[in-house]
């Protein structure tokens, strides 16, 4: 699930009361590229009496094509781990300059300083500069921005910093924690897939809200073909974009979870 940290909707306070609320034992905040709300949220776990696992959402290229890659359970003070989640963020904040200065040269005359008036966090992602371009009256909705200027191959789209999977995992790896490829049936293509499983995930995200029952039948056989582990979750964004009723109705088992304690317990 995502805070305000990084792009969602709701505090980490607001997010544990929601998630308690609608009966979850075990939750896992995995901001992108920040771990920025877990200090705070494991604090406040303990009135709710909620386990919350540290978790975090990175992105990787491969061939061309973004990947995201989750890490849970890492030491969330790790230095290198620290350093790493910085630096992307401040590559994220070039990108975020990158893309306003296409926008200005398509006479769109949003401000960087607008971006970051939309921002709550310490993460910028185009879902700041959609809703910058929405309050500044050049967008007429949220998927409007994207569809005509930021999404994916739109004019004012900008790639990220290249990261090979390989470093992503290894980065979560040495800080004590576990790799998995998130949402892959999010356009992750099956080449990708299988160069993901070659990098050294220790997992997939079998359980995800774009994924049809048919896809979470798929990727669980993929999963014990290659003897990974499993993930899921309902990558909730504070119910801002017709999410809400994903929370609470899609996750994993308490079992599944015991499964990756074990292999971190064998490593
Ligand atoms: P970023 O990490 O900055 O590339 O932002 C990615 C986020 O933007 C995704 O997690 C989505 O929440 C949002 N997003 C990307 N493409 C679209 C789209 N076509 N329509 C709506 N939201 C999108
Ligand atoms: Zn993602």
């Amino acid at each position: 699930m995502h805070t305000s940290y990084s792009d969602g909707a709701l505090s980490p306070y607001e997010l544990v009361k929601k998630a308690k609320s609608v009966g979850l034992s075990i939750i896992s905040i995995t901001d992108h590229d920040s771990v920025s709300a877990l200090d705070e949220a494991q604090e406040i776990s303990k009135e709710f009496a909620i386990e919350i696992i540290p978790g975090t959402e990175l992105s990787a290229t491969l061939n061309g094509a973004e990947i995201h890659i989750l890490g849970y359970f890492m030491d969330f003070h790790n230095k290198l781990f620290l350093d790493f989640l910085a630096e992307s963020r401040g590559e994220r904040l070039k990108r975020a300059e990158r893309i306003v200065n296409k926008l200005n040269q398509m006479n769109i005359p949003l401000k960087m300083e607008s971006v970051l008036a939309n921002t709550t966090g310490d993460s910028v992602g185009r879902p700041h500069i959609a809703n910058a371009l929405v309050n500044e009256g050049h967008a007429q909705s949220y998927h409007q921005a994207f569809s005509k200027y930021i999404g994916n191959g739109r004019p004012a789209f900008e790639k990220k910093a290249e990261c090979s999977p390989e470093e992503i995992v290894r980065i979560i790896n040495q800080a004590g924690g576990l790799s998995f490829l998130a949402h892959p049936g999010h356009s992750v293509s099956d080449t990708l897939l299988f160069q993901t499983i070659k990098a050294g995930v220790d997992g997939i995200e079998v359980v995800h809200p774009s994924h049809t029952p048919d896809l979470v039948r798929y990727y669980r056989g993929i999963v014990n073909e290659y003897c990974l582990l499993e993930s899921g979750g309902s990558d909730f964004h504070g119910g801002q974009k017709g999410d809400e009723h994903l929370l609470g109705s899609i996750g994993i088992p308490v079992s599944t979870v015991d499964i990756m304690r074990r292999r971190l317990f064998s490593n």
